[in-house]
């Protein structure tokens, strides 16, 4: 079953040269993009679809979630904008609600988060546990995760429950948690800031899931400085996420493990920014211009969790990386794509699951794209918060 997406108006690839073409057609071959080109030039197709010179581009790589929770905090978020500060105890409150809901009912509130991602442009989407905090609702939240989302990330240390001893829960997270999620889960994470877990308590933690054969990530330097940056270098993370509080030192490291990338050297460790949590916590944006210039890849993600992001928009995430950080639109949706494919490793061919490139639009690669009802990608920002998502593909499959 072949579909050619015909009269796109502007199609951004965000491949190699983020190439962006007038006039343009894509041919989707079951999963996979099998052409693209000027329109005058397209192959038949056994369906064609008249994009009326709509903007194309790749479907939102959403890089970092938390969506398998159940309950509200609107409460904390009222009393966060009447002045309270923001401090990282506040996860407790959904770890209580998510241990009391039952598997039905878990699943049913994942699903929903996932088919308002998807209606707003997201393709692909990472999700984390860290709402369980033991071993039973680490591993039971990392199932539930897995087949409804395209990758799931264990985060059993994201908080050090109440009432128990760091350095016991760490060599638990490290130890019998860490056997309970493996089946379900290929990456690892810590948050690793003040009020939550030090230095040496995430190395020991991602020491162990590093071994066991899990990619690696960091929550870091979201509310002060600290050494999040500078141990997700020293792990060869795939990614530092928030990166807020950044020393020159931070940014120095991440540079480097850029260094050989555009001559064909592995990539890097991301920095993922998240500004939709930057704003419900009035925190100040992450350096991503300072980052950008100093040869950094970034990645854009909603962070979208029930305690300090609330949103799946990627659009509203790129609108406000333009608006409020600094990046020039084109910058936001290539951090929002391709950007987020890095950060997790699927931004490039088949690997070992037989898994496609996802992020940019090329031959060979997951037929994973939207449509702006807009005649531009610049539109993302120049008309913020607009509904302007027309028409969402993932793996050639219409889902909008
Ligand atoms: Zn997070």
């Amino acid at each position: 079953m072949s579909v050619l997406i015909t009269n796109i108006g502007e199609l951004t690839t965000q491949d190699t040269e983020g190439t962006v073409l007038r006039g343009a057609a894509v041919v989707l071959e079951g999963e996979r993009i099998s052409w693209i080109g000027p329109a005058a030039h397209a192959p038949a197709a056994d369906e064609a679809y008249d994009a009326g010179r709509r903007a194309a581009l790749p479907g939102w790589v959403d890089s970092h979630t938390h969506l398998v929770f159940a309950g509200d905090r609107t409460a904390e978020f009222e009393a966060r904008m009447a002045g309270q500060e923001y401090a990282a105890g506040g996860i407790a409150v959904t770890v209580g609600a998510t241990r009391a809901a039952g598997d039905y009912d878990l699943t049913r509130l994942l699903l929903a988060r996932v088919a308002e991602a998807a209606a707003g442009g997201t393709t692909y989407l990472e999700t984390k546990t860290g709402y369980g905090l033991d071993v039973g609702h680490e591993a039971r939240s990392a199932r539930i995760a897995t087949g409804v989302v395209d990758e799931v990330t264990y985060l059993g240390a994201h908080l050090v429950p109440e009432g128990q001893d760091a350095d016991a829960y760490t060599d638990l997270v490290a130890g019998p948690m860490l056997d309970a999620v493996l089946p379900h889960v290929r990456w690892a994470d810590v948050f690793c800031e003040r009020g939550a877990f030090t230095a040496d308590q995430a190395r020991h933690v991602l020491g162990a899931c590093a071994a066991a054969g899990l990619g690696l990530r960091v929550h870091g330097n979201q509310l002060g400085p600290g050494d999040g940056v500078l141990l997700a270098v020293e792990v060869g993370a795939a990614s530092v996420d928030h990166a807020n509080h950044l020393a020159d030192a931070d940014v120095a490291a991440l540079a480097d493990t850029w260094s050989g990338f555009a001559d064909g050297a592995a990539p890097g460790t991301v920095a993922t920014c998240l500004p939709a949590c930057d704003l419900s916590t009035r925190q100040p944006f992450p350096p991503a211009r300072r980052l950008l210039d100093a040869g950094v890849q970034l990645a854009l993600a909603s962070n979208c969790n029930p305690g300090t992001s609330y949103t799946s928009s990627m659009g509203f995430c790129v609108a406000t990386a333009v608006l409020q950080m600094g990046l020039t639109v084109h910058e936001a949706v290539r951090a929002a794509t391709f950007g987020g494919a890095l950060a997790l490793r699927r931004h490039t061919g088949e690997d070992a699951d037989g898994r496609r490139a996802v992020g940019s639009l090329a031959v060979g690669h997951r037929a994973d794209l939207q449509l702006l009802d807009a005649p531009s990608a610049t539109h993302l920002a120049y008309r913020p918060g607009m509904p302007l998502v027309h028409a969402v593909w993932k793996a050639g499959r219409r889902v909008r």
